[in-house]
């Protein structure tokens, strides 16, 4: 597995992000986080950008939130190394604020290549900003998070026919027991989409 065409496309892509200057993000990071898993994994996790903790260590989801979204890949019986986790953005925008519309559009076409190279079934957009990005290209009519997490939407994306599933960020579940029963609820989704997929291909 590990010396697939797959790996070594990945690997080099993630060397090409470390040393990206095409937007300012870099200069104040002290790591580029472009993510990590499975390039053969059937679902990819993506959210908005590294925080702070993801810039000190160079990976996606660690901390609280982190620890979070590994307990919720358990309780459905997978994990970091059979995912994929990414984020639009791969370097931290200072101080956690939301990355700039041209930030985004600097930095996206590197996750559009990791989802030509993963081919997901899945993908799971892990809070609002993840959500719009994905949603807007799929392209689908969406509302407010609250009203389009858990729905599978069904599309195209850059060439993959994926489902999309949107759901909270783990961040926001830390303080708020409501979203935690959310994405303990579309998680499942995530699961039983998993499934289903797996008997229809019997
Ligand atoms: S955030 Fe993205 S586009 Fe900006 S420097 Fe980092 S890798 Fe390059």
């Amino acid at each position: 597995m590990g010396n697939t065409p797959g790996r070594e496309e990945m690997d080099l892509l993630s060397e090409e992000i470390r040393k990206c200057r095409r937007c300012p993000l870099w200069k104040e990071a002290i790591n580029a986080v472009p993510g990590e898993g499975s390039v053969d994994a059937a679902v990819l996790f993506i959210g908005e950008a590294p925080g702070k903790r993801e810039d000190q260590t160079g990976r996606p989801f660690v901390g609280r939130a982190g620890r979070l979204l590994d307990r919720l890949l358990r309780d459905i019986g997978l994990s970091r190394e059979t995912v994929f986790i990414a984020n639009i953005v791969k370097h931290r925008p200072p101080g956690n604020r939301d990355p700039r519309e041209e930030e985004i559009l600097s930095c996206s076409p590197y996750l559009e290549r990791q989802i030509r190279i993963i081919r997901p079934e899945i993908i799971v957009t892990l809070g609002r900003h993840s959500m719009r990005f994905i949603l807007s290209r799929l392209p689908v009519e969406f509302g407010r998070i609250t009203d389009a997490r858990g729905r599978v939407y069904a599309g195209v994306l850059f060439d993959v026919p994926v489902r999309v599933i949107p759901t909270f960020h783990p961040a926001a579940a830390l303080y708020n027991p409501a979203y935690r029963a959310g994405l303990e609820e579309d998680f499942r989704t995530v699961q039983r989409e998993l499934h289903d997929n797996n008997q229809e291909g019997r």
